[in-house]
């Protein structure tokens, strides 16, 4: 039709294509190739989350007798570790077991495809065996049955029964050799809401949704939060707009102005009020 479609130019954009399709047609191929073991994919992984409660930050270590690609927590945030609820990393089916000289009362989560999850050295179990738990859900306490010298979670994931180097999130874990090296902080059952980027630096999280209200911590610059509701309250100003509703943070615990969210003069779309 066009002078375009029937000239010799097209020729290099041609083979520009052929070249790109080449190249998709293998990375399809990598995505499509089934998991291997010690090197779990990401297809069918579920988005595993730390086997503790929301806001809870404990350390982990990993010890040269342990088994498999296991990793141990204790809390480290002043709570204590022992009763500390142990939570489904992720939802499937939660089986019940005892070995009196290592895991102790354990728990495994079959999270179909492949992949388990095991919980060691439970005070307690909170769930039926062959249970269905979603993701979250408390499944015991934690304790130090069996054989072990003090309240910890040892927690592991498998995929097709070999222990994989741990996930939480998507994001791969350090293996340190000993606690207070590394620290990581649960989001399980933190419950839903709706994420957003913050703008400009030192925004104040406060405890309610007042200039008056005690301040909980600042968010040193952008920041991605995780929105549970919003509310009205002090107006603020800034850059020239003012804005009187406020957002409820899941993770940093309480309130910022919502003008350092979105569209001053505005409530954020698709959160609910408080
Ligand atoms: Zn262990």
């Amino acid at each position: 039709m066009s002078s375009i479609s029937s000239a010799s130019p097209r020729l290099p954009l041609r083979r520009t294509l052929a070249v790109l399709l080449g190249a998709l047609v293998v990375l399809a191929g990598l995505a499509a190739a089934p998991a291997r073991a010690g090197e779990a994919g990401t297809l069918a992984t579920p988005n595993f989350k730390a086997p503790y409660p929301c806001g809870q930050k404990w350390t982990y270590s990993h010890h040269s007798a342990e088994v498999r690609r296991a990793l141990d927590f204790v809390r480290a945030d002043g709570g204590t570790t022992a009763g500390t609820p142990v939570l489904a990393s992720a939802a499937g089916t939660a089986t019940r077991h005892y070995q009196a000289g290592g895991a102790g009362n354990y728990i495994v989560i079959d999270h179909g495809g492949g992949w388990k999850t095991y919980y060691f050295h439970l005070a307690a179990f909170s769930v039926a065996s062959g249970s269905w738990v979603a993701q979250g859900q408390q499944i015991g306490t934690t304790g130090s049955t069996g054989h072990s010298s003090g309240a910890h979670i040892h927690y592991e994931q498998l995929y097709n029964g070999v222990g994989q180097n741990i996930r939480i999130n998507g994001s791969a874990l350090a293996y340190p050799g000993s606690y207070h090296q590394y620290y990581l902080t649960s989001d399980n059952g933190c419950g839903g809401g709706t994420s957003f980027m913050t703008w400009g630096s030192g925004v104040r999280v406060r405890a309610d949704a007042y200039l008056s209200s005690p301040v909980v911590t600042s968010l040193a610059g952008p920041t991605r939060v995780t929105v549970v509701c919003q509310k009205q309250g002090d107006t603020v100003n800034a850059e020239g707009y003012t804005n009187n509703w406020w957002s409820k943070l899941r993770d940093q615990g309480g309130f910022i102005s919502n003008i350092y969210i979105a569209h001053p003069d505005a409530r954020l779309p698709g959160v609910p009020v408080c």
